[in-house]
């Protein structure tokens, strides 16, 4: 009799109604039938009366089992639509929060944020809105597996679970996102900014599971929807409030990571500009916006030129010539790195084939273009192609490249090695490389990053920096190139140091091929025919030339 179509709502409701009905009626008949057949009935069963008429204890009967009818379908139906209840209860939960952490979902968040809101607007309390990003989770998850990654993300949901306020709500909007929303008293910012501390407070623990300890640090973005004044700000709606949040949360990534920021309003306009410099790079790489300068790279003891830094450059047509540390991170950051680098490579290579065969090239090489694993073959390809010399070539690497995926990154240089390509680690100090990892990985060359050699521009000023670096060097065997040389008394100041290599705005600007090509023909030191460099050479040309000072 509970049968029912579930699909099909109205019906089972209909026939709840007739059951209902039905058993109304047997109710009102019985009592109609039941005074004067129940007492004939008894009466007859006791021998005392006559027999009552059987079409009345008939119906009589019949409305008896018309109400037990009724009566059970009517507890069916209580406890049919508490299952219903409850289910239906089941499915909104599922829908709205995330299954891993039971924290609430990105389709739930934006509710939860309005009520909050709503709740908070009667009180006259403000409301803010917390966006947070793990900054190095997928390296956890990459290096010991997704179960360690979400048993990591239970662990933080309780960490912040249990800092936030009663009234607050907690969501995973994806991945290591994660966003709370809280009231607080309005004017009094700083609540938020408390809590925020302490949640960077127990960051400071370590996560620990039975086979292993991770270590996490987040970045944060906050938006409130008061002024810090206490008055209500401009915030129009949620989604805004959730979009700022986001923002600031972008600005703490820029900053550095680990740390967090309030929404400003000038994080919108950076952020548009930011855009429009997307959109930039993305079409002046197919343009061919972007061109190879050349530094020049000096034997300090000598004065001879031995060869060139290629520095990138975007002749950008709306915003003029743009330094490579405005638009490399952004290409980094879209994907455009590899093609950039390759095709500022080409184009150096083409230039370099020009120039005397002593002649060096050092290239840049970004963290990002070392994840790829194909990374030393498709440089060989390009070496190949171009007919370019792998010995003539230097790649520059950071040492942010050695946090990454140190076995990839010593396997890359081993082969680009292998194939004469030296290696050479760029900004030297400013990175955290450890003396083990200067061991063990094979570098030709230590380049001193030029925050260190700029410390020598006075003369009374020793830098036991670059003291340092220069006898690490020494004792290593390795190779130094100290950047940065402006002036004559960082150039003494190093001569005085040993041999060293030396580039610098003291021998002169970087310039575009053009420049150089003119710089080398006046040297005697241009083969005139792209890849014909050595057949070219005479034997007054090996001598060292001596380079004249250049000024900006
Ligand atoms: P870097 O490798 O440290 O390059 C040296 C930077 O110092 C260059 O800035 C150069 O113009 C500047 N410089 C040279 N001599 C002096 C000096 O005497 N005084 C001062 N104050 N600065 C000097 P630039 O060209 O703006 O390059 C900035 C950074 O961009 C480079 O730093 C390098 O890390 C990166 N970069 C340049 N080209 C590329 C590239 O093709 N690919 C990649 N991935 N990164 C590149
Ligand atoms: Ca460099
Ligand atoms: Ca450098």
């Amino acid at each position: 009799m509970t049968e029912h179509n579930p699909d099909d709502p109205l019906k089972a409701a209909e026939r709840d109604i007739i059951a209902l009905g039905i058993a109304v009626a047997a109710i009102i008949l019985l009592i109609g039938t039941a005074g004067p057949v129940l007492p004939q009935t008894m009466a007859a069963l006791l021998g005392e009366g006559r027999q009552p008429d059987v079409v009345l204890v008939n119906a009589l009967l019949l409305n008896i089992a018309l109400i037990i009818f009724g009566w059970r379908r009517y507890r069916e139906l209580t406890r049919e639509i508490a299952e219903r209840r409850r289910a239906e209860a089941r499915a909104q939960l599922l829908a709205a929060t995330d299954p891993l952490t039971q924290c609430l979902n990105r389709r739930s968040m934006l509710e939860a944020t309005e009520e909050l809101r709503g709740r908070a607007a009667v009180r006259g309390e403000a409301v803010a809105y917390c966006m947070i990003d793990l900054d190095n989770f997928k390296q956890i998850n990459d290096m010991h597996g997704h179960s360690a990654g979400d048993a990591v993300l239970v662990m933080l949901c309780e960490r912040i679970r249990a800092l936030l306020p009663r009234e607050a709500r907690l969501a995973r909007l994806g991945g290591d996102e994660f966003a709370f929303v809280m009231p607080y008293p309005a004017g009094h910012a700083d609540r938020v900014d408390d809590l925020v501390i302490r949640l960077f407070e127990s960051m400071t623990q370590p996560f620990r599971m039975p086979e292993l300890t991770v270590e996490l640090t987040m970045s944060i973005g906050l938006a409130a929807d008061h002024d810090a004044d206490g008055t209500i700000g401009l915030v129009v709606d949620s989604a805004t409030l959730m979009h700022r949040a986001d923002m600031a949360l972008y600005h703490a990534k820029k900053q550095g990571r680990n740390r967090y920021f309030w929404f400003e309003a000038s994080m919108e306009s950076e952020l548009r500009f930011r855009n429009q410099l997307e959109t930039g790079i993305r079409r002046g790489l197919a343009r061919g916006e972007f061109l190879p300068f050349y530094e020049q790279q000096v034997d300090l003891e000598t004065g001879a030129l031995v060869g060139f830094e290629m520095l990138a450059r975007w002749r950008s047509p709306q915003l003029g010539l743009i330094s490579p540390d405005i638009f490399v991170p952004i290409a980094e950051e879209i994907g455009l790195i590899n093609e950039m680098s390759e095709r500022l490579m080409e184009q150096a290579f083409a230039d370099a084939r020009e120039w005397d065969d002593s002649l060096t090239l050092s290239i840049n090489i970004s963290p990002v273009q070392l994840r790829d694993p194909w990374f030393a073959q498709r440089l060989l390809k390009k070496l190949v192609a171009a007919n370019f010399p792998p010995r003539r070539l230097e790649i520059e690497i950071t040492e942010s490249c050695l946090h990454e995926n140190i076995g990839l990154v010593r396997s890359m240089i081993m082969s680009l090695r292998n194939q004469g390509v030296q290696i050479a680690l760029d900004d030297f100090g400013t990175g955290y490389s450890s003396l083990e990892q200067l061991r063990n990985l094979p570098f030709d060359r230590i380049k001193i990053d030029r925050s260190f050699v700029s410390e020598l521009k006075d003369p009374s000023n020793r830098s036991r920096i670059v003291e340092a670096i220069i006898s690490l060097g020494r004792g290593l065997d390795l190779p130094l190139t100290a950047e940065g040389v402006e002036d004559e008394a960082i150039l003494n100041a190093l001569r005085s140091m040993g041999r060293l290599k030396a580039q610098g705005y003291f021998y002169g600007q970087p310039e575009d091929a053009e420049g150089v090509r003119s710089r080398l023909k006046a040297a005697g030191k241009l083969t005139g025919m792209p890849g014909d460099a050595a057949a070219q050479r005479t034997a007054g040309e090996d001598e060292p030339t001596l380079y004249r000072i250049a000024r900006p």
